[in-house]
């Protein structure tokens, strides 16, 4: 395997000749449900760089959404990944049992907050492991109520459905969705009617009324939250909010559940988000950046909690893959020598001086209305000049705008007007600095 030459390398348009007929018989044959940000297919890549078909390298500032922390081709990711599947690709956990999967457990109970006795189960994916966070929650309380927030997005399968907020595309004609599901308001600082000094003791207040009244604490299993909410915008709740809220599940019995499945693993400068705020769920969901790129989610939490569940209740077939759990041990040993938390903290600094240099200095900088996140996990949230509105023609144009000059970015947001910004941790300060360059100029041309 040969590196990536780490620099931006534009050669044709962007989808160049070779996407384009590839993007053809992709139309004709993948269901149109199955969208992609970028239609330009991949090649190979690493560290920043995402090399396409037709020979150009993208920046990427996307990690394929908060994934590849450690780089989409990490040396000890392939090297553990590739031993593991010399030797056996699957056994099915619940058939016979091996070691990988003990390990990663062993390490999300090292690594996650606090220092009780801790448990963990393996599955696939982001929404299987809210989803057995929830039946774990359920069990071990007897209650049935679910209590997400307003902007929140927990995945896509019909439970997770009705744990997230927003309708499109997530849920429009999907219903009808698992009951016993109740939203109340987050604390959005940005937008938060009487300013976001107030957002955090207000919205806590509001939501804690809202599950007093509506459904009654003594219902509710689990309270679930994004320490620092993804999809909805890299909305941090304003402080105070959430321990607010960690408090009230502790007087009430309801298990806290911290979906750390976005925020996760070094990407905010810390191993876990809810960290910042010396919060200790019960409950918290891993996945996207816990194993280099390869499909692996975890539920892990208090041991007395984890261990309600009768035997055979949790699993299945492919939870805990062997390769998978072998990619998650090179993915935390690269995360540990190469002090990606460090990393991250340090792209925070370069991406808010340079994003908060655009936002004062340019013609245009006064629809960049908010500049927000943390570590690597950052993002602008664009408005109508001179007002709140938001601003999503302006996000549209501006990914489009540097996804033609080589830099992959992304959109989210409720409203569709918020442009983040994930890179891969281990992304070099001079690619990081490219990219911009690249954004600073995609606002001249919107
Ligand atoms: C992506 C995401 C999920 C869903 O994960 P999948 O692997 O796509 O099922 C759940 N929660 C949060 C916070 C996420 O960002």
């Amino acid at each position: 395997m040969t590196a990536i030459p780490q620099e931006r390398r534009v050669v044709t348009a962007i989808p160049g000749p070779k996407s384009v007929e590839l993007q053809a018989r992709r139309l004709e044959t993948v269901a149109a449900g199955v969208g992609s940000t970028l239609p330009v297919f991949t090649a190979r890549a690493g560290g920043g760089i995402i090399e396409d078909v037709d020979g150009n390298r993208l920046i990427d500032l996307g990690s394929g959404i908060a994934v590849t922390s450690v780089g989409a081709s990490a040396e000890a990711v392939v090297r553990r990944a590739s031993a593991q599947l010399a030797d056996f690709t699957h056994t099915c956990f619940m058939v016979t049992p091996y070691e990988g999967y003990v390990e990663v457990c062993e390490q999300l109970a090292e690594l996650t907050p606090g220092d009780h006795p801790k448990k963990s189960a393996l599955f696939n994916s982001g929404a299987e492991a809210v989803e057995n966070a929830v039946k774990i929650a359920r069990i071990h309380t007897k209650r049935t109520a679910v209590v997400v927030f307003d902007h929140g997005y927990h995945g896509r399968t019909n439970l997770t459905m009705a744990l997230t907020a927003k309708n499109m595309p997530y849920k429009q004609g999907f219903g009808p969705f698992a009951p016993e599901v109740y939203r109340v308001p987050v604390a959005y600082g940005y937008r938060w009617p009487t300013g976001a000094e107030n957002a955090g003791a207000e919205a806590s207040a509001q939501a804690i009324d809202q599950i007093n009244k509506q459904i009654g604490a003594e219902n509710v299993a689990a309270i679930i939250i994004e320490p620092v909410l993804g999809e909805g915008g890299f909305i941090e709740p304003a402080k105070g909010f959430l321990p607010a809220i960690a408090q009230f599940a502790k007087d009430n019995g309801i298990v806290f559940v911290a979906d750390e499945i976005q925020s996760g693993f070094c990407r905010t400068g810390q191993w876990f988000a809810c960290e910042d705020e010396g919060i200790v769920p019960d409950l918290i969901t891993t996945a996207k950046g816990i194993a280099g790129g390869l499909p692996l989610s975890a539920v892990t939490g208090r041991a007395e909690i984890m261990d309600s569940a009768h035997s055979g209740g949790l699993g299945g077939t492919y939870g805990g893959n062997p390769v998978a759990c072998a990619g998650a041990l090179g993915a935390i040993e690269t995360m540990r020598e190469l002090d990606l938390n460090g990393k991250a903290k340090r792209i925070e600094e370069v991406m808010k001086g340079r994003l908060g240099e655009m936002q004062s200095k340019l013609d245009n900088g006064d629809i960049i209305g908010d500049i927000r996140g943390r570590g690597a996990m950052i993002a602008i949230e664009l408005v109508k000049s001179g007002t709140k509105d938001p601003n999503p023609e302006a996000a549209a144009k501006l990914a489009k705008a540097c996804h033609a000059e080589g830099v992959l970015v992304l959109t989210c947001g409720t409203y569709g007007n918020v442009l983040r910004f994930l890179p891969p941790l281990v992304i070099g300060e001079d690619l990081l600095n490219e990219a911009l360059d690249v954004i600073e100029q995609a606002f001249g041309r919107i």
